[in-house]
């Protein structure tokens, strides 16, 4: 049975370990494909491809951050073609506005007493410049860390809870594409892709995405939707099941392992091959890249 796990991170945004090291903890997991999904950059593309085992297979991908009405939606994206325009374009936008964000959000801690600097967030993330595709993306999960260094939360949980989550003292929004908009800009580019966490979008009234918005999305060209995800409780898979079913989109199933951040879990859920088959199958922007 071939295993496959559509959703990871690196070091290259906010997992831990680097791509190199994601691919050597899918295989000893035991995957045959892995997608990695590094948000907003492609950065971690050429590294992972240059430690592929024979046999296994690469599914170059992306977690694009998009907003509907102040709440976060993401999309894991698959096999576009990175320098398509639009959404190109849309991506050095999203990346600007994570620095630039991040810089402000570590003022707000520093008034609010937190003592840490913005040379120290900006090592924990390595962080590049926004203008390059390739860049490092910076993200909230690498304040929480400098957040921890400085003694002002007990862990990267905990600095969410008292400081950064939404609505925290120190929050601030940032730049994301509109949902819909951004299906087409991947569609556009050559690509796939599926509705990341439904049921885990951070400032929606009822904390998932309204039904409404992933039934205008499948219109635009979304054909999966990531109903398996370990932030998931029974209700809210069995629930995305279904609506995917109703609206005739595949149905996907991937870790978000984000390294020690999440307790290392590649492969906790997977994706059928027959809903991978399906998913990919209008691809033509980049290929699976094979070891
Ligand atoms: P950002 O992309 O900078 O808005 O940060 C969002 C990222 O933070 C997500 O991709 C998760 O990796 C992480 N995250 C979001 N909420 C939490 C939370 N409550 N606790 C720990 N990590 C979180
Ligand atoms: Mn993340
Ligand atoms: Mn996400
Ligand atoms: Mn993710």
């Amino acid at each position: 049975m071939t295993r496959i796990d559509l959703h990871s991170h690196s070091s290259v945004s906010d997992g831990t370990d680097t791509p190199a090291e994601v691919i050597a903890y899918a295989v000893d997991a035991g995957l045959d494909v892995l997608a990695l999904t590094d948000h907003d950059t492609v950065g971690g593309w050429a590294e992972a491809a240059r430690h592929l085992p024979a046999g296994f297979t690469l599914v170059p991908g992306m977690e694009l951050s998009c907003a509907y009405q102040g709440s976060s939606v993401h999309l894991v994206c698959y096999l576009f073609d990175p320098e398509s325009p639009g959404l190109a374009g849309e991506l050095r936008r999203v990346r600007h506005d994570r620095a630039t964000r991040a810089e402000e959000m570590v003022e707000k801690l520093q008034e609010n007493g937190v003592d840490l600097t913005w040379e120290r967030v900006l090592e924990i993330a390595g962080a590049g410049h926004p203008e390059h595709a390739d860049a490092n993306t910076i993200g909230r999960p690498h304040l929480a860390r400098a957040v921890v260094e400085a003694g002002a939360a007990k862990n990267v949980q905990d600095a969410f809870d008292r400081w950064i989550g939404s609505g925290g003292p120190a929050y601030v929004s940032r730049y994301a594409i509109d949902p819909v908009r951004a299906v087409r800009l991947v569609r556009e580019a050559g690509g796939v892709c599926s509705l990341a966490h439904p049921a885990r979008s951070e400032g929606a009234t009822n904390g998932s995405v309204p039904v409404e918005l992933a039934e205008r999305m499948v219109a635009a060209g979304l054909g999966g939707i990531e109903a398996d995800h370990p932030s998931h409780n029974r209700p809210q898979t069995k629930l995305w099941r279904g609506i995917a079913g109703d609206l005739g989109a595949v149905v996907t199933g991937s870790s978000d392992d984000h390294g020690s951040l999440t307790g290392h879990r590649l492969g906790a859920r997977t994706t059928a091959p027959e809903a991978f088959e399906e998913l990919i199958a209008p691809a033509t922007g980049t290929p699976l890249l094979k070891g």
